[in-house]
């Protein structure tokens, strides 16, 4: 890894320090039930197979960020015998989803004495996620991380998403640190990791379902293992 003094560190927000995958299974426990199917792992993993391939066409930009909600529930209702119904109902279920998905929010575990250490080791901080700023700003303030972990950027807002290399470098440009001084940390390899790397920063993966890739040589596992990328580990510096 570089040997530039580092400055900052750049989170990504789902599945890094938005626990996205439970609050999503919670949610469909809610809202299966109303549309009177049972929750089955079948169904859950048809979901996410669905809410990977329609969110990966929008920040593709080869759908609107309506249309992969809608998509999302054209490939799933079918499962349940529900209806496609109008984009109209489409909206209004999707609505109803989101109502379930908002009650069931939370930050992982492991953020807290991550940011701590952070802090301790006096570095900057941001957030940057693809997604939508209603959203992603809504989660960071119902998980209780806003103003403490620094600037949200979504892709809505820079007009780029993951892995473009603007995305990255708008953010340590808008933190006032050169890029080799930025330590990105994110559940994404190719999203995370690879791009960031390539646009300059630093990258640490955070495999927090131990997928790998395992030959990746900066992955951890919790981001309690974060610390041994931080200066002193997070300590404070005796000049500090
Ligand atoms: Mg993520």
């Amino acid at each position: 890894m570089a040997t530039a003094p580092l400055q900052a560190v750049i989170f990504d927000l789902d599945g890094t320090l938005f626990d996205h995958d439970s609050s999503a299974r919670a949610a469909l426990r809610q809202w299966l039930p109303r549309l009177g199917a049972a929750v089955t792992d079948d169904l859950v993993d048809a979901w996410f197979a669905a809410e990977y391939r329609h969110f990966t066409a929008w920040q593709n930009g080869l759908v609107t960020f309506v249309g992969q909600r809608r998509g999302r529930l054209r490939e799933f209702l079918p499962r349940l015998g529900h209806p496609v119904g109008t984009d109209d109902d489409l909206d209004r279920l999707f609505a109803d989803y989101l109502t379930c998905y908002a009650t069931t929010w939370a930050r992982f575990g492991d953020v807290d004495a991550a940011l701590a250490a952070v802090s301790r080791a006096g570095l900057a901080t941001a957030v940057l996620t693809n997604g939508v700023d209603r959203q992603q700003l809504a989660k960071v303030r119902t998980i209780g991380l806003a103003g403490r972990v620094g600037p949200v950027f979504t892709a809505e807002a820079l007009g780029a998403a993951k892995p473009h290399p603007s995305t990255y470098l708008t953010v340590c440009e808008r933190l006032g640190t050169p890029a080799g001084s930025v330590l990105h940390v994110g559940d994404r390899h190719d999203l995370d990791v690879l791009a960031p790397r390539a646009a300059g920063l630093r990258a640490v993966h955070l495999d927090r379902t131990g997928l790998g890739p395992y030959d990746e040589p900066h992955r951890i596992t919790s981001l309690d293992q974060l610390a041994r990328y931080l200066p002193t580990g997070g300590r404070p510096s005796p000049d500090a």
